[in-house]
């Protein structure tokens, strides 16, 4: 999908995105009240593009209302805030369940023995396919500071634009492949040491199931608490600043 610069103005010009709603929506999350005003037009337009897009649906007999469409559409974007829509190309849809939903899967443990496993899951993101969260752990901002399951499931889709989640998204030309390297996987191993050992940490303890895991959750931590990302971690935190081409705690701090 390519955005051409006409198809874009006109995509924005014929949209009606109710400001009243809109205004709920920044002021609902804390990351985003910290936005520039020129920022926060960007994830305006960026969300608008992005429902244009989209399909956001509701399954397990949830009903979507618009004003939920534009708060999970607005979370997707800061990630691609100063990136844009072609990030999350290739698939279309959205489901949304009320609540955690269950997911079915078949694996093979370490001695060779085949499990058939129901799941509970509060997000889910197929290669190629859709996004799936629970509307309950979308909208839940309380409690929980660094926790996003929506960030964290579009973090795994562009993870994944260059084949399954392994923590590598494709860089941008100048980045340094190595240097990206060297930081994420120094940190995710020093990280498991730590969660191994019950030291504490500001940062998802389920960070150390999987380099996947440890970019997508540093990925909502670099957005939600940013000040920790960069504290524990400084080095992941500038490849992840120059990944998202933003540096959320220099927004927080000034
Ligand atoms: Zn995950």
């Amino acid at each position: 999908m390519w955005f051409s610069t006409w198809r874009r103005e006109r995509i924005l010009r014929r949209s009606a995105l109710d400001e009243c709603a809109w205004r709920a929506v920044i002021d609902r999350y804390p990351f985003t009240r910290t936005l520039s005003g020129e920022e926060q037009i960007r994830l305006r337009e960026q969300t608008v593009l992005f429902l244009h897009e989209k399909s956001i649906v509701g399954a397990g007999g949830l009903v979507v209302r618009d004003e939920m469409r534009m708060c999970i559409a607005a979370q997707a974007c800061m990630l691609i805030l100063n990136l844009n829509l072609d990030y999350y190309r290739g698939w279309v849809e959205v489901i949304v369940y009320p609540d955690e939903f269950v997911a079915e899967y078949d694996t093979v443990d370490e001695d060779g023995i085949a499990h058939h496993v129901e799941a509970p899951m509060t997000g889910e993101s197929w290669l190629e396919g859709p996004v799936i969260l629970s509307w309950a752990d979308a909208e839940l901002r309380s409690g929980n500071p660094g926790y996003n399951v929506v960030i964290h499931e579009f973090a795994h889709k562009i993870d994944m634009l260059n084949g399954a989640a392994n923590g590598f998204p494709p860089l941008h030309a100048g980045m340094d492949r190595a240097a990206w390297s060297r930081a994420f996987g120094a940190a995710f191993k020093n990280f498991r040491g730590r969660v191994a050992r019950g030291e504490p940490t500001a940062i998802d303890p389920y960070a150390a199931e999987h380099p996947a895991e440890f970019f997508a959750v540093l990925s909502e931590a670099f957005i939600e608490t940013p000040a920790a990302v960069r504290a524990e971690y400084g080095e992941v935190y500038r490849q992840l600043a120059e990944f998202y081409r933003q540096d959320p705690v220099e927004r927080v701090e000034t």
